[in-house]
């Protein structure tokens, strides 16, 4: 299930600032999330000094697009900081212009060089897909979204692990969504300057799972 990275590069920063590679922020996300799952969080980043620091400019370090629940704080579960990620949550971790414009503006003005989109177990908005059941308001949105990823219909209708496998789709499509609907983002990613992971977040023992 775990993902190889390929294609490191490093993201040019300004001369008096350390080189941030699309490894190293990775590497840096994961050993934050076995401190928390192992519930030795650092809380890093939150220091007044850090609160100053930040306050000249921003410089996050990975992209994160999870799921709005209340379970899967990106912060929290990755042990991360003031400044430290660029984050779009909405239910379903499901984008449209609005976030994919929010991506963009991390990756083009802020150059930052991982997008890492989080899916999680039990996740309510494929749920809602899934059982089929009447959806009122603006929920029916996202059901109708989720209901129309090629991705999604892909998976039978009697899959024994449907929920789980309609979750993982649904972290595909928004990875193709956003290399399609992007040129900014298709762009770096040709040059090496951004990759997108996909993973899942375990709601029990805390702990996130790149995926393939
Ligand atoms: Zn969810």
């Amino acid at each position: 299930m775990v993902m190889l990275v390929t294609g490191l590069t490093a993201c040019h920063h300004k001369m008096n600032q350390p080189v941030i590679t699309e490894n190293n922020t990775l590497e840096k996300l994961l050993q934050g999330n076995n401190r928390f799952a192992a519930a030795h969080p650092l809380h890093p980043d939150e220091s007044r000094q850090r609160k100053g620091e930040i306050a000249k400019g921003q410089h996050p370090f990975a992209v994160v697009i999870s799921c709005s629940d209340s379970r899967v704080p990106p912060e929290l579960i990755f042990d991360q900081g003031l400044g430290d990620l660029f984050v779009i949550r909405t239910a379903g971790n499901l984008v449209g212009g609005l976030e994919i414009g929010s991506v963009e503006y991390a990756v083009e003005h802020l150059q930052v060089p991982l997008i890492v989109i989080l899916g999680h177990e039990q996740c309510g908005a494929i749920k809602a897909f899934v059982d089929g059941s009447e959806t009122p308001g603006h929920i029916k949105d996202i059901v109708d979204l989720i209901k129309a990823e090629a991705e999604i219909c892909a998976i039978a209708k009697d899959d024994k692990d449907r929920l789980a496998h309609c979750i993982e789709a649904n972290l595909r499509h928004v990875t193709l969504q956003l290399q399609e609907q992007s040129s900014i983002i298709k762009e770096k990613m040709l040059k090496g300057e951004l990759n997108i992971v996909t993973a899942s977040y375990d709601l029990d023992k805390g702990l996130v799972t790149l995926l393939k």
